[in-house]
Protein backbone atom coordinates (compact mmCIF):
# COMPACT_ATOMS: atom_id res chain seq x y z
CA UNK A 1 0.00 0.00 0.00
CA UNK A 2 1.88 3.18 -0.81
CA UNK A 3 0.69 6.85 1.07
CA UNK A 4 1.48 10.23 -0.72
CA UNK A 5 3.93 11.79 1.49
CA UNK A 6 1.91 14.86 2.21
CA UNK A 7 -0.61 12.33 3.38
CA UNK A 8 1.79 10.86 5.66
CA UNK A 9 3.49 14.14 7.00
CA UNK A 10 -0.28 15.88 7.27
CA UNK A 11 -1.17 11.99 9.34
CA UNK A 12 1.94 12.08 11.87
CA UNK A 13 1.39 15.61 12.38
CA UNK A 14 -1.99 15.77 13.10
CA UNK A 15 -1.38 12.14 15.40
CA UNK A 16 1.78 14.02 17.13
CA UNK A 17 -0.86 16.69 18.26
CA UNK A 18 -3.42 14.62 18.95
CA UNK A 19 -0.82 12.79 21.87
CA UNK A 20 -0.43 16.18 22.84
CA UNK A 21 -3.70 16.75 24.43
CA UNK A 22 -4.70 15.08 27.35
CA UNK A 23 -8.12 13.02 26.44
CA UNK A 24 -9.59 12.74 29.51
CA UNK A 25 -11.41 9.66 30.23
CA UNK A 26 -14.79 11.33 30.66
CA UNK A 27 -14.37 12.41 27.09
CA UNK A 28 -15.50 8.31 26.65
CA UNK A 29 -18.85 8.02 28.27
CA UNK A 30 -20.43 11.17 28.15
CA UNK A 31 -19.98 12.91 25.39
CA UNK A 32 -22.13 16.13 26.86
CA UNK A 33 -19.44 16.54 29.46
CA UNK A 34 -16.14 16.73 26.31
CA UNK A 35 -14.33 19.90 27.29
CA UNK A 36 -13.81 21.81 23.55
CA UNK A 37 -10.01 21.83 24.81
CA UNK A 38 -9.24 18.51 25.32
CA UNK A 39 -9.74 17.35 21.78
CA UNK A 40 -7.52 16.80 18.59
CA UNK A 41 -8.71 19.09 16.13
CA UNK A 42 -7.80 22.09 13.87
CA UNK A 43 -9.79 24.76 16.09
CA UNK A 44 -8.07 24.04 19.31
CA UNK A 45 -4.59 23.71 17.14
CA UNK A 46 -4.28 27.33 15.86
CA UNK A 47 -4.59 26.98 12.63
CA UNK A 48 -8.15 27.19 12.16
CA UNK A 49 -10.99 29.14 14.05
CA UNK A 50 -13.75 26.48 15.23
CA UNK A 51 -16.91 26.51 13.90
CA UNK A 52 -19.00 29.95 15.15
CA UNK A 53 -22.09 29.32 17.27
CA UNK A 54 -24.37 30.09 14.05
CA UNK A 55 -22.83 29.46 10.61
CA UNK A 56 -23.06 31.60 8.02
CA UNK A 57 -25.82 30.04 5.95
CA UNK A 58 -27.66 32.77 4.24
CA UNK A 59 -30.95 31.68 2.98
CA UNK A 60 -31.15 28.71 5.15
CA UNK A 61 -33.22 28.33 7.65
CA UNK A 62 -31.34 29.34 11.21
CA UNK A 63 -31.81 27.77 14.65
CA UNK A 64 -32.25 29.48 17.68
CA UNK A 65 -30.36 30.11 20.94
CA UNK A 66 -31.14 28.31 24.17
CA UNK A 67 -29.23 29.13 26.89
CA UNK A 68 -26.53 30.60 25.03
CA UNK A 69 -26.23 26.79 22.75
CA UNK A 70 -27.23 26.82 18.91
CA UNK A 71 -30.72 25.20 18.81
CA UNK A 72 -29.85 23.31 15.89
CA UNK A 73 -32.49 24.01 13.22
CA UNK A 74 -34.33 20.88 10.34
CA UNK A 75 -33.02 20.95 6.86
CA UNK A 76 -35.84 22.37 5.45
CA UNK A 77 -34.33 23.79 2.32
CA UNK A 78 -31.46 21.25 1.39
CA UNK A 79 -30.85 22.25 -2.43
CA UNK A 80 -29.33 25.67 -0.79
CA UNK A 81 -26.92 23.59 2.05
CA UNK A 82 -26.29 21.12 -1.03
CA UNK A 83 -25.14 24.11 -3.42
CA UNK A 84 -22.82 25.62 -0.64
CA UNK A 85 -20.61 22.41 0.02
CA UNK A 86 -18.56 20.42 -2.53
CA UNK A 87 -17.37 17.49 -0.46
CA UNK A 88 -19.29 15.27 2.05
CA UNK A 89 -17.63 13.10 4.24
CA UNK A 90 -20.71 10.57 5.24
CA UNK A 91 -20.13 8.79 8.62
CA UNK A 92 -21.54 5.30 7.83
CA UNK A 93 -23.27 3.29 10.86
CA UNK A 94 -26.29 5.04 11.56
CA UNK A 95 -25.80 6.92 8.14
CA UNK A 96 -25.37 4.88 5.33
CA UNK A 97 -26.28 1.58 7.33
CA UNK A 98 -27.62 0.39 10.03
CA UNK A 99 -25.83 -3.23 10.66
CA UNK A 100 -26.24 -4.93 7.84
CA UNK A 101 -29.33 -2.92 6.19
CA UNK A 102 -28.97 0.08 4.10
CA UNK A 103 -31.01 2.70 5.28
CA UNK A 104 -33.84 3.36 3.11
CA UNK A 105 -33.50 5.83 0.48
CA UNK A 106 -29.73 6.11 0.31
CA UNK A 107 -28.29 4.53 -2.82
CA UNK A 108 -30.51 6.93 -4.71
CA UNK A 109 -29.39 9.90 -2.65
CA UNK A 110 -25.50 9.23 -3.24
CA UNK A 111 -26.32 8.72 -6.91
CA UNK A 112 -27.74 11.91 -7.53
CA UNK A 113 -24.82 13.93 -5.05
CA UNK A 114 -22.69 12.39 -8.01
CA UNK A 115 -24.77 13.47 -10.38
CA UNK A 116 -24.61 16.91 -8.53
CA UNK A 117 -20.76 16.82 -8.79
CA UNK A 118 -20.19 16.06 -5.00
CA UNK A 119 -17.62 14.14 -4.15
CA UNK A 120 -18.19 12.40 -1.42
CA UNK A 121 -15.73 9.97 1.18
CA UNK A 122 -16.85 7.40 3.39
CA UNK A 123 -15.30 7.29 7.04
CA UNK A 124 -15.98 4.94 10.46
CA UNK A 125 -14.61 4.34 12.86
CA UNK A 126 -15.13 0.92 13.00
CA UNK A 127 -11.99 -1.16 12.64
CA UNK A 128 -13.30 -4.60 12.36
CA UNK A 129 -13.20 -4.59 8.40
CA UNK A 130 -10.47 -3.14 6.00
CA UNK A 131 -10.94 -1.23 3.26
CA UNK A 132 -11.04 -4.55 0.90
CA UNK A 133 -13.45 -5.44 3.47
CA UNK A 134 -15.96 -2.23 3.31
CA UNK A 135 -15.77 -2.45 -0.55
CA UNK A 136 -17.38 -5.81 -0.25
CA UNK A 137 -19.63 -4.32 2.10
CA UNK A 138 -20.54 -1.49 -0.15
CA UNK A 139 -21.04 -3.76 -3.17
CA UNK A 140 -23.36 -5.94 -1.25
CA UNK A 141 -25.87 -3.00 -0.02
CA UNK A 142 -25.49 -2.18 -3.66
CA UNK A 143 -23.94 1.31 -3.31
CA UNK A 144 -20.86 1.48 -5.91
CA UNK A 145 -17.86 3.14 -4.14
CA UNK A 146 -14.07 3.46 -4.67
CA UNK A 147 -11.77 1.84 -2.08
CA UNK A 148 -10.03 5.47 -1.82
CA UNK A 149 -13.34 7.07 -1.05
CA UNK A 150 -13.12 4.62 2.52
CA UNK A 151 -11.70 5.72 5.63
CA UNK A 152 -11.76 3.27 7.76
CA UNK A 153 -10.16 3.35 11.47
CA UNK A 154 -8.18 0.30 10.49
CA UNK A 155 -6.35 1.73 7.65
CA UNK A 156 -5.69 4.38 10.03
CA UNK A 157 -3.49 2.72 12.35
CA UNK A 158 -1.46 1.32 9.61
CA UNK A 159 -1.19 4.23 8.09
CA UNK A 160 0.35 5.70 11.38
CA UNK A 161 2.41 2.98 11.88
CA UNK A 162 3.83 3.34 7.98
CA UNK A 163 4.35 6.77 8.53
CA UNK A 164 6.52 6.38 11.59
CA UNK A 165 8.23 3.52 9.96
CA UNK A 166 7.31 1.04 12.24
CA UNK A 167 8.03 -1.95 10.20
CA UNK A 168 12.06 -0.41 10.14
CA UNK A 169 11.95 -1.38 13.79
CA UNK A 170 11.75 -4.52 13.10
CA UNK A 171 8.83 -4.73 16.21
CA UNK A 172 5.48 -6.84 15.93
CA UNK A 173 2.20 -5.21 16.71
CA UNK A 174 0.13 -6.72 19.45
CA UNK A 175 -3.75 -6.79 18.23
CA UNK A 176 -6.85 -6.55 20.39
CA UNK A 177 -9.49 -6.30 17.44
CA UNK A 178 -10.77 -7.87 14.70
CA UNK A 179 -9.88 -8.69 10.96
CA UNK A 180 -9.72 -5.13 9.51
CA UNK A 181 -6.73 -4.19 11.51
CA UNK A 182 -5.18 -7.26 10.58
CA UNK A 183 -5.88 -7.15 7.14
CA UNK A 184 -4.65 -3.60 7.14
CA UNK A 185 -1.25 -4.51 9.11
CA UNK A 186 -0.94 -7.06 6.07
CA UNK A 187 -0.81 -5.01 3.49
CA UNK A 188 1.94 -2.83 4.53
CA UNK A 189 4.01 -6.08 5.48
CA UNK A 190 4.35 -5.42 9.44
CA UNK A 191 3.86 -8.53 11.64
CA UNK A 192 1.10 -9.02 13.95
CA UNK A 193 0.51 -11.07 17.25
CA UNK A 194 -2.92 -11.81 18.81
CA UNK A 195 -5.78 -10.51 17.27
CA UNK A 196 -8.59 -13.00 15.74
CA UNK A 197 -6.23 -15.75 16.96
CA UNK A 198 -6.55 -15.05 20.99
CA UNK A 199 -9.97 -15.31 21.10
CA UNK A 200 -11.48 -17.30 23.33
CA UNK A 201 -7.93 -17.85 25.42
CA UNK A 202 -9.01 -18.30 29.05
CA UNK A 203 -5.95 -17.40 31.35
CA UNK A 204 -5.47 -20.39 34.40
CA UNK A 205 -4.29 -18.79 37.44
CA UNK A 206 -1.39 -20.72 39.21
CA UNK A 207 0.56 -19.79 42.08
CA UNK A 208 3.93 -18.64 40.33
CA UNK A 209 2.09 -18.21 36.89
CA UNK A 210 3.56 -15.34 34.65
CA UNK A 211 1.54 -15.31 31.35
CA UNK A 212 4.66 -14.46 28.61
CA UNK A 213 4.79 -12.12 26.01
CA UNK A 214 6.32 -11.91 23.19
CA UNK A 215 9.42 -8.99 23.87
CA UNK A 216 9.38 -7.93 20.22
CA UNK A 217 6.12 -6.15 20.81
CA UNK A 218 6.79 -2.31 20.14
CA UNK A 219 2.98 -1.40 19.19
CA UNK A 220 -0.09 -2.11 20.81
CA UNK A 221 -3.53 -1.32 18.66
CA UNK A 222 -6.73 -1.54 20.34
CA UNK A 223 -9.35 -2.04 18.01
CA UNK A 224 -13.09 -3.08 18.69
CA UNK A 225 -13.10 -6.47 19.34
CA UNK A 226 -16.19 -9.27 20.11
CA UNK A 227 -13.64 -11.90 21.51
CA UNK A 228 -12.27 -9.16 24.17
CA UNK A 229 -11.10 -11.14 27.09
CA UNK A 230 -8.84 -10.86 30.11
CA UNK A 231 -6.10 -12.96 28.24
CA UNK A 232 -6.20 -10.25 25.61
CA UNK A 233 -5.68 -7.19 28.38
CA UNK A 234 -3.30 -8.46 30.44
CA UNK A 235 -1.09 -9.56 27.34
CA UNK A 236 -1.37 -5.71 26.19
CA UNK A 237 -0.79 -4.88 29.60
CA UNK A 238 2.49 -6.16 29.75
CA UNK A 239 3.36 -5.32 26.69
CA UNK A 240 2.71 -1.41 27.09
CA UNK A 241 4.04 -1.24 30.92
CA UNK A 242 6.86 -3.77 30.94
CA UNK A 243 8.22 -3.67 27.11
CA UNK A 244 7.43 0.25 26.55
CA UNK A 245 4.84 -0.60 23.59
CA UNK A 246 3.13 2.24 22.04
CA UNK A 247 -0.56 2.01 23.00
CA UNK A 248 -2.74 3.28 19.80
CA UNK A 249 -6.73 2.81 19.59
CA UNK A 250 -8.22 3.16 16.50
CA UNK A 251 -10.74 5.24 18.28
CA UNK A 252 -12.94 5.84 21.64
CA UNK A 253 -16.56 5.56 20.90
CA UNK A 254 -18.64 4.63 23.84
CA UNK A 255 -21.55 2.47 22.22
CA UNK A 256 -21.95 1.26 18.61
CA UNK A 257 -25.22 0.05 16.20
CA UNK A 258 -24.35 -3.13 16.51
CA UNK A 259 -28.24 -4.01 15.53
CA UNK A 260 -30.67 -1.67 15.24
CA UNK A 261 -32.32 -3.22 18.56
CA UNK A 262 -30.31 -0.99 20.88
CA UNK A 263 -27.09 0.78 21.65
CA UNK A 264 -23.60 -1.70 22.17
CA UNK A 265 -20.71 -1.06 24.03
CA UNK A 266 -18.29 0.43 22.11
CA UNK A 267 -14.23 0.82 21.51
CA UNK A 268 -14.09 2.86 24.00
CA UNK A 269 -15.04 0.11 26.25
CA UNK A 270 -11.93 -1.68 24.76
CA UNK A 271 -9.11 1.22 25.47
CA UNK A 272 -10.74 2.12 28.63
CA UNK A 273 -9.69 -1.02 30.21
CA UNK A 274 -6.14 -0.67 28.76
CA UNK A 275 -6.25 2.54 30.25
CA UNK A 276 -7.21 1.23 33.58
CA UNK A 277 -4.41 -0.93 34.35
CA UNK A 278 -1.57 0.86 32.48
CA UNK A 279 -2.62 4.52 33.23
CA UNK A 280 -1.46 5.45 29.59
CA UNK A 281 -3.33 7.47 27.54
CA UNK A 282 -3.50 5.89 23.71
CA UNK A 283 -2.68 7.59 20.63
CA UNK A 284 -6.26 7.72 18.53
CA UNK A 285 -5.63 7.88 15.05
CA UNK A 286 -9.88 7.82 14.10
CA UNK A 287 -12.05 10.44 14.22
CA UNK A 288 -12.45 13.34 15.49
CA UNK A 289 -8.64 12.79 14.57
CA UNK A 290 -7.67 15.29 12.28
CA UNK A 291 -5.40 13.64 10.18
CA UNK A 292 -8.02 12.63 7.22
CA UNK A 293 -9.56 16.40 6.95
CA UNK A 294 -6.32 17.50 6.68
CA UNK A 295 -5.17 14.66 4.04
CA UNK A 296 -8.40 15.47 1.99
CA UNK A 297 -8.11 19.15 2.28
CA UNK A 298 -4.73 19.17 0.39
CA UNK A 299 -5.44 16.75 -1.40
CA UNK A 300 -8.39 18.46 -2.99
CA UNK A 301 -7.63 21.68 -2.52
CA UNK A 302 -11.14 22.37 -1.61
CA UNK A 303 -11.67 24.78 1.16
CA UNK A 304 -12.98 23.76 4.61
CA UNK A 305 -16.05 26.03 4.75
CA UNK A 306 -17.33 24.01 1.48
CA UNK A 307 -16.29 20.79 3.02
CA UNK A 308 -19.42 18.55 4.97
CA UNK A 309 -18.98 16.30 7.74
CA UNK A 310 -22.42 14.16 8.29
CA UNK A 311 -23.04 12.09 11.21
CA UNK A 312 -25.04 10.47 13.69
CA UNK A 313 -22.91 10.97 16.53
CA UNK A 314 -22.02 13.89 18.19
CA UNK A 315 -19.06 13.46 20.15
CA UNK A 316 -17.43 11.87 17.09
CA UNK A 317 -19.27 12.99 14.01
CA UNK A 318 -19.94 16.41 14.85
CA UNK A 319 -17.10 17.19 17.07
CA UNK A 320 -14.82 15.92 14.48
CA UNK A 321 -16.53 18.99 11.43
CA UNK A 322 -16.45 21.44 13.76
CA UNK A 323 -13.23 21.24 15.15
CA UNK A 324 -12.14 21.11 11.88
CA UNK A 325 -13.86 23.95 10.05
CA UNK A 326 -16.43 21.81 8.57
CA UNK A 327 -20.11 22.56 8.02
CA UNK A 328 -21.69 19.84 10.59
CA UNK A 329 -24.88 18.15 9.63
CA UNK A 330 -26.43 15.45 12.22
CA UNK A 331 -28.72 12.65 10.85
CA UNK A 332 -30.90 10.96 13.26
CA UNK A 333 -31.08 7.64 11.21
CA UNK A 334 -28.46 6.55 14.16
CA UNK A 335 -27.75 6.82 17.81
CA UNK A 336 -28.73 9.93 18.35
CA UNK A 337 -32.22 11.50 19.45
CA UNK A 338 -33.42 15.06 19.01
CA UNK A 339 -34.36 15.23 22.83
CA UNK A 340 -30.34 14.05 23.28
CA UNK A 341 -29.15 17.00 20.73
CA UNK A 342 -31.04 19.53 22.40
CA UNK A 343 -30.59 18.46 26.00
CA UNK A 344 -28.82 21.26 28.06
CA UNK A 345 -26.04 18.58 29.26
CA UNK A 346 -25.59 18.61 25.76
CA UNK A 347 -23.51 21.45 24.27
CA UNK A 348 -21.98 19.67 20.86
CA UNK A 349 -24.40 21.21 18.76
CA UNK A 350 -24.63 20.77 14.70
CA UNK A 351 -26.16 23.76 12.18
CA UNK A 352 -28.52 20.94 11.28
CA UNK A 353 -29.76 18.06 11.24
CA UNK A 354 -32.10 15.51 8.94
CA UNK A 355 -34.15 12.53 9.60
CA UNK A 356 -31.83 10.91 6.80
CA UNK A 357 -29.89 11.96 4.30
CA UNK A 358 -32.45 10.80 2.09
CA UNK A 359 -33.98 14.12 3.05
CA UNK A 360 -31.29 15.96 0.62
CA UNK A 361 -33.92 15.07 -2.31
CA UNK A 362 -37.51 15.04 -0.79
CA UNK A 363 -38.85 13.30 -3.67
CA UNK A 364 -36.84 10.53 -4.34
CA UNK A 365 -38.15 9.32 -1.38
CA UNK A 366 -41.44 10.18 -1.71
MG1 LIG B 1 -22.29 6.41 13.10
Amino acid sequence: MKFSASFLILLLASVCLTQAINLRPSSITDASAIPHTHISGGGILGRRPAAPAVMDTSGIEQGGQQGGLLTPAKLTRPQEWLDSVDVIIFDCDGVIWRGDSVIPGVPETLERLRALGKKVFFVTNNSTKSRKGYKKKFDSLGLDVKPEEIFSSSFAAAAYLEQKKFKETGKKVYVIGEVGIEEELDLIGVPWVGGTKDAGKVVELKPGYAMPVDEDVGAVVVGFDRHFNYHKIQYAQLCIAELGAEFIATNLDAVTHLTDAQEWAGNGSMVGAIKGCTKREPTVVGKPSALMIDYLAEKLGVPRQRMAMVGDRLDTDILFGQRNGLKSLLTLSGVTTLDKVNSPQNSIRPEHYVDSIADFFPQSTA
